[in-house]
């Protein structure tokens, strides 16, 4: 296979959801399985609905997610590319200019389906003769632009969904640029396509009807052999059975992050869901990106239930190792000889990562701690062992307590947590006894 270069290409007209992240990471992780490279284009041809705001923020999600593109391209600054390529194809007698109203063409549609025929664009501007389009200027009409269509049928083998094809003589010749002089997305797609390489689109199934205009398209502009190779991957859609609207901000990655839920997971839920591969949690992107395969992604629907996300989080956290979250211990504090074996204890009891800070404090700050059975902690104080202190501190101490106060089991287990932590439940105490130390036991206890 060629080495491939792929693209992300969101429009920044809000924040991106779940099943944004789908389409990157299958972007992203196929380029790292291809040692190829990503790229990420903003769609912003929309002068007024897109915001530098949002491009921003897409980007400090992407990278939370743990894409970092390779380059980063934007289509507002690229228009002199799109203009050429307009002119190219006009040379070639392939747009041509429209004049028809949205209410004319709506009209005519409502006819067509009146009489049972496709609401196809009847190519009517074809007709207008020199004068006529001079006239129409003169009053100050403004054309739109179509791509004249060549009625065959055109084939591609989408790596998802296998032989494809669309009869474009069933198409309508595709607006590419409105009145305005601005650019629909299909244009901008194709001239950005080929000018940056890219070698594979990767994208929703929403996008399998632009497919057949575009390959046109690409062997108009290029040529047959920089026809990209396609593959269009189902839609996340919540087990509800409703799609993910970039608008709603459910399940969008930034409210993900606020809710604390691991981007890990994310990943992990955005990729997995509808693969052979059951949606279990991993250890890096690197063990997803090996268990993704584009190739092996189903064709059927890609249902998944939210809910699933805080369990999923909650098992990442629990196999994260310690060099994968020291960064974000820092930024808690938690750093030193201490933090290490901090993570291993704690880790397992994690159900979002801000949990890190209460057990920090167990061990190394002020707790209410609480007192429910006295003699019990009276004698604990007494056979407390002298430090160092290990793993097997803790059951070395117990027997002791056990033997000096005939408490056993919960009696004895449920007060020495209490004190030592106050809380009911937690880390293993073998763990925790060596990392809160000698002096903070003992004043616990007394
Ligand atoms: N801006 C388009 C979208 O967000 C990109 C589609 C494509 O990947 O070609 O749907």
């Amino acid at each position: 296979m060629r080495t491939p270069t792929v693209r992300f290409a969101p429009s920044p007209t809000g924040r991106i959801h779940l099943g944004n992240a789908r389409t990157a990471l299958f972007n992203y992780l196929f380029a790292r399985r291809h040692a190829g490279r990503f790229i990420l284009r903003f769609d912003d041809t929309d002068l007024e609905r897109s915001r530098e705001e949002y491009a921003q923020a897409i980007e400090v999600d992407l990278t939370w997610l743990g894409i970092t593109p390779d380059l980063t391209v934007r289509q507002s600054q690229r228009f002199a590319l799109y203009a050429a390529a307009a002119d190219k194809l006009k040379a070639m007698g392939r747009l041509y200019p429209c004049f028809e109203t949205a209410d004319e063409l709506d009209r005519r549609r409502k006819r067509q389906i009146g009489r049972g025929l496709p609401p196809v664009y009847d190519r009517a501007a074809l007709k207008l003769t020199q004068e006529e389009k001079a006239e129409l200027i003169a009053q100050g009409r403004k054309p739109h632009w179509r791509f004249q269509l060549d009625h065959r049928t055109v084939n591609w083998n989408d790596l998802v969904r296998g032989p494809s094809h669309i009869d474009c003589a069933s198409l309508s010749d595709p607006v590419l640029m409105r009145e305005d002089g601005s650019w629909l997305y299909t244009l901008p797609s194709v001239v950005d396509d080929l000018d940056l390489g890219v070698t594979h689109v990767i994208r929703g199934e929403d996008h399998v009807t632009n497919t057949a205009v575009q390959i046109q398209l690409f062997e108009l502009l290029g040529s047959a052999d920089r026809v990209p190779d396609f593959a269009h991957h189902n839609l996340l859609a919540s087990s509800s059975g409703e799609g993910l609207s970039k608008r709603s901000g459910a399940l969008s990655i930034a409210g993900l992050r606020d809710s604390g839920i691991e981007s890990l997971a994310v990943a992990t839920l955005a990729v997995l869901t509808g693969s052979s591969d059951s949606v279990q949690a991993v250890r890096s992107l690197d063990e997803l990106q090996v268990k993704f395969d584009i190739t092996h992604t189903s064709r059927g629907s890609a249902k998944f239930d939210p809910a699933e996300l805080d369990g999923l989080s909650a098992r990442t956290l629990h196999g994260l190792d310690y060099e994968a979250v020291q960064d974000r211990l820092a930024a808690h504090d938690i750093a030193g000889h201490k933090a290490e074996p901090f993570w291993l204890a704690v880790r397992g009891n994690l159900t979002t990562f801000l949990d890190v800070t209460v057990w920090w404090r167990v061990v190394e700050g002020e707790i209410e701690r609480v007192v429910e059975d006295r003699e019990l902690l009276d004698a604990a104080l007494r056979l407390l062992p002298p430090e160092p202190w290990d793993a097997t501190t803790f059951a070395q101490w117990n027997g002791a307590i056990k033997q000096a106060t005939g408490r056993k089991g919960k009696a004895l287990f449920h007060p020495l947590r209490l004190a030592l932590t106050g809380r009911e439940q937690g880390p293993e105490m073998a763990n925790l006894l060596p990392l809160i130390g000698r002096a903070r036991v003992t004043a616990r206890l007394v």
